[in-house]
């Protein structure tokens, strides 16, 4: 009988067994399969600012989810492998030592990603071993989304209809239930990389919110789709409701991929016609991830370039006072200081809060968006490389299908509509807690006697707010002016 050779699953941002493309062939072969985690900051193409070395709030996430992995793996027989180096040379390596015949692996539709499979593919070669690439990113690759002038589209409405024009995506695939493995691989220590942090250890809020892995991302869409999809429609915008999935960083390591939202929110829009409204919306936020993806595709440095080029004129400020005050929560606007606040302390943010954080940034303190973006990137534990920038550069009005940079948001009317209450800024601003309603998004509008009886002495136990709304929105259209018509 014929010894079949073994294979290798190489896992990057897929970080799951279910809906593995790449998994799934490799174990149907029925030969001996062997994962691998390539820890690699040496391939030249991931060097920034092509790809940027992952920040701290990730490095975090990635430690818990590959234990994850590694435990889903051996309790079907298998095994992860954890290795450093240049991906070519890590992978080509490993399979000369146990005489693999092919390597699988999901592509990953960003450029420096494919530039380094493209490495790996070309070293196996040399040594006669096959590669075999599948898709379980995406809905949709991006070279099925094209205009006349094979450009990706710019806008996102019409490139939601073409996605959702091209049908049902592929049916996920179900996890091997039994791998036939080899032992007594090298590994690294997944301690020895140190992406979690020691001292300080500031990751305590992040083991309170979240089970990163592949079961925690499964456990949190039953949970969405079972109690919370309903009413999403509006929910959604209401940062002191729970009125979101928190899928974002398990999509963002791939512990569940978009096709597995699709068919599960699909099934219980088919199981609950009532909901069909709530569902289309949900999905359509999973098509933003995938427009983000798709101009990261056409643009791989969207993090470093305005897509508007009249913004590479405009004056911003260099404030670094400014930026710290935003940075800790602490620039005296309730609704910016929460958000900030809840980022630190999660490592994600509302969504709406996102945008009112984003525009306080660009727009009152005249900040740069990369500033703001690459802060994001180190605290985020959803930070991505396509919806990070993509969004940044929305807000900032420089990106694809923006919102006109004229649109300020202003944090005190955004604060009484979306947290009316005001019980999303009680929980993350502890020290206004105590205020009435009507003044817990303008807490420098109380009476004396009115902050006494909170137990609030702005300026000590509460900034000031560090710029005026109403001069920082004038200075923001002035500066816009100076640009405008510039392209
Ligand atoms: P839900 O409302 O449950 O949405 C489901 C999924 O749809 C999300 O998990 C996410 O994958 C996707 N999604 C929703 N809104 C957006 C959006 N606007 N753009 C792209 N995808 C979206 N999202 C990230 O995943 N990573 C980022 O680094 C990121 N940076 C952002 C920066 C700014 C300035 C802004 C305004 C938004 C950013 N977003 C980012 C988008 C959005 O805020 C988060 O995806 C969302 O808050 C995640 O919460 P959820 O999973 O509960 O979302």
């Amino acid at each position: 009988m014929v010894k079949i050779q073994p294979a290798i699953v190489w896992f990057r941002d897929d970080l799951r067994l279910s809906d593995h493309p790449g998994l799934y062939e490799a174990a149907s072969r029925g030969a001996p399969v062997v994962g691998v985690y390539v820890r690699d900051e040496q391939s030249r193409a991931l060097k920034p600012p092509a790809s940027r070395p992952l920040g701290g709030a990730t490095r975090w996430w990635l430690a818990q989810s590959l234990r994850a992995l590694r435990s889903s793996l051996e309790a079907i027989g298998g095994t992860l492998v954890l290795r450093t180096g240049p991906a070519a040379a890590v992978i080509a390596t490993l399979a000369r030592e146990i005489n693999a015949g092919t390597v699988f692996w999901n592509g990953i539709a960003q450029a420096p990603h494919q530039a380094v499979a493209a490495d790996v593919e070309a070293a196996l070669a040399r040594d006669g071993v096959t590669s075999e690439i599948f898709s379980g990113d995406l809905l949709v690759e991006p070279r099925a989304i094209r205009n006349k002038e094979n450009r990706g589209l710019r806008v996102f409405t019409p490139f939601w209809r073409r996605v959702q024009g091209l049908g049902d995506p592929p049916k996920p695939l179900p996890a091997p239930k039994q791998l036939a493995s080899i032992s007594g691989i090298a590994s690294e220590d997944l301690d020895d990389w140190k992406l979690e942090p020691t001292w300080p250890d500031w990751a305590g809020g992040l083991r309170e919110s979240w089970t990163p892995g592949e079961a925690g991302a499964q456990a949190r869409l039953k949970a969405f789709l079972d109690d919370g999809i309903k009413g999403y429609t509006d929910d959604r915008d209401r940062p002191d409701r729970d009125g979101t999935s928190r899928l974002s960083p398990h999509l963002r390591f791939g512990e569940i991929s978009p096709r597995q939202l699709w068919y599960a929110a699909r099934f219980t829009a088919a199981e609950h016609p009532r909901l069909a409204g709530d569902i289309d919306k949900f999905l359509s936020e999973l098509g933003w991830r995938e427009f983000c993806r798709h101009l990261l595709f056409d643009i791989p440095d969207l993090a470093e370039r305005n897509l508007q080029e009249q913004f590479d004129a405009f004056p911003w400020k260099r404030d670094a006072r400014a930026l710290k005050a935003w940075q800790r929560g602490l620039t005296g606007y309730p609704i910016v200081d929460a958000g900030m606040r809840e980022l630190w302390h999660t490592g994600v943010m509302h969504n709406r809060v996102r945008m009112v954080v984003a525009s306080f940034l660009v727009k009152h303190l005249l900040i740069d968006w990369r500033a703001g973006e690459q802060w994001f990137w180190d605290t985020l534990v959803d930070a991505d490389t396509g919806s990070n920038p993509a969004n940044w550069q929305w807000v900032a009005g420089s990106g694809a299908d923006a919102a006109p940079y004229f649109r300020v948001f202003n944090p005190i009317l955004q604060g009484e509509k979306f947290d009316p209450d005001g019980g999303y800024v009680r929980r993350w601003v502890p020290e206004l807690a105590q205020l009435p309603d009507d003044l817990i998004h303008q807490p420098w509008t109380a009476t004396p006697i009115e902050l006494a009886s909170a137990g609030i002495e702005l300026g000590k136990t509460y900034p000031q707010p560090i710029v005026d709304h109403k001069q920082g929105r004038e200075r923001a259209l002035a500066a816009y002016a100076k640009i405008r018509g510039k392209d």
